[in-house]
């Protein structure tokens, strides 16, 4: 009987366990891509940048002679439908770990047994699913260096080779037009500035990882913390829509390692950054929306506020910061080192709870990924697991010194601070909303606060806490 495989963020033919299983079992298939509730609440920029990768995946798709069916219903809904309407006997699916997701597809799973209805998940999202990196108390990890040594040593299977022809079912049910579901509604940024900095599909991604290997890989180590240099992989946001699989991306890692390329072992690091996110999401899915260490509930974090309206808007008058925010609100992504900045301002100079700023990094965010972001945040506020000491303030300013000397990152971000301003810096004026009140040629804002009394105050909060 014909088999759905129902797509989700696995939108890549090679590397893919899924796929490869159901091309060798020879049955009749049926690609399917849902726009549901769940997939609705994410955020404008990641809904858009989903959008231009199912796109590409559909047409990846066509050329292996199977067609990609769209379809707008909660997932339990359409695969039942699709079931009646095929009589497949199956749906298959690779597995997601944020809670969202795994109650959908619990209850999915659930129900399409219950109708005799063969329903089966694969990996493919991670090296290693989250639960078999274990301690040797059979526990799971909660600091990263142990995690990593653990995980270093366990070999990384795959990657399976892209499928030549797929075969499909005889008669494709009717679907959606992937322009009717106005992915890009809520995004107002500019197409132009934005294809500069985005890499859609599989092809676009690997060619990525390519560029990235043959290159920058060799001062990544040294590199990789100065906003203002193309120095890190930019894979973030293809992994997170799986067009490239991360077990490809880890392979070629090794290679370039074994090859003698410096900065490769620092690049698998990485990597594994990202599966600890996974690891510690599984383990306490409470991550994504709490504090993980209860004890940070009595922090005295400010809810939403005029001054983190500045920071969203990139206007709190300390550069690095706006620059930050300007960056990501401009290109749908920012550096890693300006997320640190940004979360440590946030957090701790406008002692501004991490949930405010975790939000707006989901609604503006193309590399949006659910557990990075929440480990991320939490590990930047101090209320995580191996958070950074309290007592490490990051200083906007000394940072820009050390990280941004010359200043063109700033520059290349903020129109105000520049006397030619470039593109991404103009971008900003056009592409943020008109009710924020910018407009290019306005003088660069006064600080919201003074740097040496924001670092006192939380300072002082902190200390509180910890006495
Ligand atoms: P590279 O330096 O080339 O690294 C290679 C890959 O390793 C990345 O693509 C990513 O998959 C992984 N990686 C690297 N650093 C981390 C990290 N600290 N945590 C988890 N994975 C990592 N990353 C996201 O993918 N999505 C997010 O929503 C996200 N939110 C973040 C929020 C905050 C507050 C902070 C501090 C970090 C966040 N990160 C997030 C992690 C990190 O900033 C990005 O993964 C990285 O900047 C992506 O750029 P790159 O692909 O060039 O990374």
């Amino acid at each position: 009987t014909p088999l759905i495989l129902w797509f989700r963020r696995d939108l890549r033919l090679g590397d893919q366990p899924m796929l490869a299983a159901a091309a060798a079992s020879g049955r009749a298939l049926l690609p399917v891509v849902i726009l549901d509730p769940e997939t609705e609440a994410i955020g404008a920029a990641p809904k858009w940048r989903w959008g231009l990768a199912v796109g590409a995946f559909a047409r990846a798709l066509e050329e292996l002679g199977v067609r990609l069916v769209l379809r707008r219903e909660p997932a339990l809904e359409v695969l039942r439908a699709l079931v009646a309407e095929t009589g497949a006997g199956g749906v298959w699916w690779s597995r997601l770990y944020d809670p969202a997701s795994v109650a959908r597809d619990t209850a999915v799973k659930a129900a399409l047994k219950a109708a005799g209805v063969e329903a089966r998940s694969f990996a493919g999202h991670l090296l290693h699913e989250p639960w078999e990196v274990e301690t040797g108390q059979g526990s799971f990890y909660r600091v990263f260096t142990p995690y990593w040594k653990a995980m270093r040593g366990m070999g990384v299977a795959g990657p399976e080779a892209a499928p030549k022809r797929l075969r499909g079912v005889a008669a494709w049910p009717a679907g959606d037009q992937l322009e009717d579901w106005r992915l890009g509604g809520a995004m107002n940024r500019g197409a132009a500035v934005v294809a500069r900095y985005q890499a859609v599909g599989e092809g676009a991604a690997r060619e990525r990882l390519r560029a990235f290997l043959a290159g920058p890989v060799g001062r990544y180590g040294e590199m990789r913390d100065f906003p203002g240099v193309a120095g890190t992989s930019r894979l973030s946001e293809n992994l997170t829509y799986g067009e490239i699989g991360i077990r490809e991306v880890w392979h070629e890692g090794l290679r370039a390692r074994d090859e003698g390329k410096a900065g490769a072992e620092s690049f698998l690091r990485e990597l594994a950054w990202r599966e600890f996110s996974y690891h510690l999401m599984h383990h306490t899915p409470q991550i994504t929306r709490a504090n993980w260490r209860e004890e940070w509930d009595s922090f005295p974090w400010r809810g939403d506020n005029p001054d983190a309206e500045c920071w969203r808007r990139g206007v709190t008058g300390e550069p690095f910061v706006d620059a930050a925010l300007r960056e990501m609100y401009v290109t749908g992504t920012m550096h890693n080192r300006a997320r640190m900045i940004a979360a440590s301002y946030l957090t701790k100079h406008l002692l501004t709870h991490w949930k405010v700023g975790l939000d707006w990094f989901a609604d503006c965010l193309t590399d949006w990924d659910p557990a990075a972001n929440a480990m991320g945040w939490q590990w930047v506020a101090g209320s995580g697991p191996d958070a950074a000491p309290y007592f490490r303030i990051f200083n906007p300013a000394g940072q820009a010194g050390k990280f941004d000397a010359d200043g063109r990152y700033r520059l290349r971000f903020i129109a105000e601070l520049s006397r030619e301003p470039g593109p991404e810096a103009l971008e900003f004026f056009r592409a943020v909303p008109r009710s924020w009140g910018l407009r290019a040629g306005q003088p660069y804002p006064a600080p919201v606060v003074d740097l040496a009394r924001g670092r006192a105050a939380a300072l002082a909060a902190y200390g509180a806490r910890k006495a």
